[in-house]
């Protein structure tokens, strides 16, 4: 009997699901559905252009690995764009039939409200999309957010992003808001941080006012609520946030949230508003790579109109490596001793500039902070074995998981490349690199005490 299409797509399904994250699996495969076939191709449709993009990228290679290990032959995964993420999605458990008779509520007249009586705080107008750099540190998130703003409500509904301080989540909140409002200026847009909710709820409490508050926040189209850890331990605020969370949802509006950690490892924070921040598509953002580092900064000289050659360029990039927030103030710093000194800027002056926020031997041509061998070695001495094991090519239990988090970490603290990793750890190609990092994550994800150890590491090592 003949594999079918569909048949040979369940099978790699279920072969490649152990191996990821639960998250991106239900959120990047579970919508894709196959086509048709041809002698080396499966034609799967995924429902938006973005994300047809999306997993052709990311989970091309390891789709065709799956499939040759399936049919024996070479194949690969051809994706193409279905448009049925054009029509909204339907909307799980809370979705309320409309009443037999009531009219639909997408029928009912709409009437806008003045544009004077804003809700939360204008959005600020550096923060959009085309002053946003994208690299891969930001790429899932920087994309969801143009999907987001491109097709409200239709998609990724709420969108979660989280990330450290000074990686660009409120940047890409705000886009979202102008890129929306820039199609659609009568939409009703509401940034507020989760504090200024807080602090109106309280006042509405107070005032008795709680009627007035709730209308407010609920005729709104688009609520980009920021920094959510904010709400932790506040069980009246949560309570109030997850009515006008359900409420905007079953209206079909969309709600984009940030936050300082995942929805997971918001700890006291309501299992049902957890849930729901986990309905839509959770992205991270982390810390920019050295490359992103350069283009942002090459980015921020342009709109500035400042001039800063390569070398300036390389050298800040390369001493500031935790957050966006720290290349521009580092930026900034240089500019204005240059400007008191009445100097040109050079490596040399921006060494004097920046002395204090440089961190010791993150300096160039100073000794290196970190390598691969002391990162190897900092994890091998926590799994109690030894580096040189780890570089060897034994497979046994007790040294796989260690080399993983190793090759994790040095990808998350460095910029080598995977070739040199896997070279540094016993001649393994980039392929098994990949696995490693990926299997780790996914651990990380499954797992709060693994990714608690291997955050622990993390941070151990960046303090050195
Ligand atoms: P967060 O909300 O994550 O703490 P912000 O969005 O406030 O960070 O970003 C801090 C600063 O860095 C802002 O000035 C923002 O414009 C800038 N920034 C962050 N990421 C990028 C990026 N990818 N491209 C350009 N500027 C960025
Ligand atoms: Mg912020």
């Amino acid at each position: 009997m003949e594999l079918t299409p569909q048949d040979l797509w369940s099978q790699v399904l279920d072969t490649i699901r152990s191996g990821m994250p639960d998250q991106s699996f239900r959120t990047w495969l579970v919508s894709a559905r196959a086509v048709g076939m041809t002698e080396d191709q499966l034609l799967v449709e995924a429902p938006t252009q973005f994300h047809a993009e999306w997993v052709e990228d990311k989970y091309g290679q390891i789709l065709a690995e799956v499939l040759e290990s399936i049919t024996g032959r070479r194949m690969t995964v051809s994706f193409e764009h279905s448009g049925v993420g054009d029509s909204p999605p339907p909307m799980p458990d809370l979705a309320v039939e409309p009443e037999a008779g009531a009219p639909a509520p997408s029928s009912a007249p709409r009437t806008r409200e003045p544009a004077h009586e804003r809700t939360g705080s204008a959005l600020n107008e550096r923060y959009t999309f085309e002053k946003f750099v994208v690299g891969s540190n930001n790429q899932l998130s920087s994309a969801a957010a143009r999907a987001v703003a491109e097709n409200p409500a239709r998609m990724y509904n709420p969108l979660f992003l989280y990330g450290g301080v000074g990686l660009g989540k409120t940047h890409l909140m705000h886009a979202i808001g102008h890129g929306i409002l820039h199609r659609d200026p009568g939409h009703r847009v509401a940034y507020v941080t989760s504090e200024y909710f807080v602090n109106e709820l309280v006042n509405a409490i107070q005032t008795g006012s709680t009627q007035s508050f709730r209308r407010r926040f609920r005729k709104i189209d688009l609520l980009l609520v920021d920094d959510v850890q904010f709400m932790v331990g506040k069980m009246s605020t949560q309570e109030e946030f997850f009515h006008t969370f359900n409420s905007l949802y079953d209206d079909g509006k969309q709600i984009v949230l940030t936050s300082d950690r995942s929805p997971k490892d918001l700890q006291n924070l309501e299992a049902r508003l957890v849930s729901r921040f986990e309905w839509g598509l959770v992205a991270d953002i982390n810390p920019p790579d050295y490359e992103t580092r350069v283009a942002i900064l090459r980015k921020k000289a342009e709109d500035d109109n400042l001039t800063l050659d390569d070398e300036v360029i390389d050298f800040i990039a390369r001493s500031c490596r935790s957050s966006v927030r720290e290349l521009e103030g580092a930026t900034l710093k240089l500019l204005a001793y240059s400007s008191l000194r009445r100097e040109e800027i050079t490596v040399d002056l921006a060494r004097q500039a920046l002395r204090g926020i440089l961190r010791q031997g993150s300096e160039p041509g100073g000794p290196p902070r970190l390598t691969p061998e002391s990162i190897g070695r900092h994890v091998a001495a926590d799994w109690n074995v030894e580096m040189s094991a780890l570089a060897s090519r034994r497979r046994t239990k007790n040294l796989t998981v260690p080399r993983q988090v190793a090759m994790f970490l040095i990808r998350e603290l460095l910029e080598h490349s995977l070739v040199d990793i896997g070279r540094a750890f016993g001649g393994r190609d980039h392929s098994t690199v990949i696995h490693s990092v990926r299997k780790v994550e996914g651990e990380m994800e499954e797992d709060p005490e693994f990714a608690a150890r291997v955050m622990r590491l993390r941070s151990e090592l960046e303090a050195r």
